[in-house]
């Protein structure tokens, strides 16, 4: 241990582990554990993809490239949204990339708060949001949606708003980590209407975009463009979590701040991840929409034998998680829940209040996982259930 410790910077003797993360590496240890803790796809970055950035690394693109991202990605990225969500954006000037939709969610957090400020979540939310707001000395304001099947509703959003009229952000994320939401297009629509109504940052992380089942995804910057900071990325629909490759789309005077931040931290990026990520968002366009028909089926067989275990939970229309609702007889201790489910179902989850205060008495399945797996989780949980 180094004598030093206690001199690190009280912001972080303040801050503690991502809950989400230092979960999962708790129950790690449980042999014979199957991990629907995890988020990320299951599936091997598509070959086409893989040789893209093969061909870059023989070809010496080896070098420090453009801080905001090589040109060729730029426009890759910004041509993929036009096409598939009808958002439009300049590759020169609107668009930047990061170190995955995680570091976007830092910059743009860095660039835009002040001690002090407010950040509205609906909640449940992926918890790097709140790590984020709190580590820039702001508050996040959570809107609980768990009586609305977490679905943010234009008059709780408006409420909300009317009653913190200093808040600088909100952050929507659809489809959505935990709950499996997405939001139509008139839901989308109907948001927007209230979010022009103020002076406030519409973060929008839309990560999951390829992964819709019900509908079309709809981005909010098709309605707010000029108020919206939209995150997409690589990691989810195209299952390259590891190449670290995420974008941020806003206006050009934002970007320009983030890219300051951006430039502290990282400076430039991998060359060949982004070269990988300029064949992902081209020639492998669809390749997320192909995955998504194999979701589609986990997500059924995992709702219906929750179901069957009497465990309920809302259907998703997006992403690969399952929020479930822990039966009334376990109490609403999710962290007692999810460690009694992983030592003695050997069950891996997590804790809905890893999500924020809404997530209590929740937890968190992902069924980014075979078939197989998600049967013989289904299997032990019915057990478990059944016997206590
Ligand atoms: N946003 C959401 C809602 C996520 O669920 C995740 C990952 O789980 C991320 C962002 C991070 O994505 P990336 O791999 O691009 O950093």
């Amino acid at each position: 241990m180094s004598k030093l410790i206690g001199k690190i910077s009280q912001k972080m003797k303040n801050s503690k582990p991502d809950q989400i993360l230092s979960f999962g590496a708790s129950i790690s240890h449980v042999e014979g554990l199957i991990p629907l803790t995890i988020g990320e796809p299951d599936f091997n970055t598509p070959t086409h993809i893989k040789q893209a950035a093969i061909d870059a690394i023989n070809d010496n693109q080896s070098h420090y490239t453009d801080s905001r991202g090589i040109e060729e990605l730029r426009k890759a990225a910004v041509d993929f949204v036009a096409r598939k969500y009808d958002i439009h954006y300049d590759a020169k000037s609107e668009v930047i990339i990061t170190v995955g939709v995680t570091e976007a969610i830092f910059d743009t957090l860095a660039a835009i708060l002040d001690p002090g400020n407010e950040v509205i979540i609906p909640t449940p939310a992926f918890s790097p949001y709140f790590n984020c707001v709190e580590f820039f000395g702001a508050q996040s304001v959570e809107i609980d949606t768990s009586k609305d099947g977490f679905v943010l509703t234009p008059k709780a959003l408006d409420e909300t708003l009317k009653n913190h009229p200093k808040a600088k952000a909100i952050i929507l994320n659809t489809p959505n980590n935990p709950s499996g939401v997405s939001y139509s297009e008139e839901e989308i629509k109907a948001l927007s209407d209230v979010i022009k109504k103020y002076d406030i940052f519409c973060i929008s992380d839309e990560i999951y975009s390829e992964l819709n089942y019900e509908h079309e995804h709809t981005s909010i910057a098709k309605y707010i463009s000029e108020q919206t900071i939209v995150y997409n990325g690589v990691s989810k629909s195209h299952a390259m979590t590891g190449w670290r490759i995420g974008v941020i789309y806003a206006s050009a005077d934002i970007i320009t701040v983030i890219k300051d931040v951006h430039e502290y931290t990282v400076s430039a990026l991998t060359a060949n991840a982004q070269f990988a990520a300029v064949e992902a968002f081209t020639n492998g366009r669809d390749d997320g929409v192909k995955m998504r028909e194999i979701y589609r089926i986990r997500r059924d067989l995992l709702h219906q034998g929750l179901t069957e275990a009497g465990i309920e939970s809302v259907k998703p229309s997006g992403a690969f998680y399952i929020f479930a609702k822990i039966p009334d007889r376990f109490g609403d201790d999710d962290f007692a829940f999810c460690r009694r489910l992983a030592t003695e179902a050997k069950v891996g989850s997590v804790p809905g209040s890893a999500f924020g205060k809404a997530g209590r008495g929740y937890f968190r399945l992902s069924y980014a996982t075979s078939e197989d797996n998600l049967k013989e989780a289904i299997r032990r949980i019915k057990k478990f259930v059944g016997e206590n």
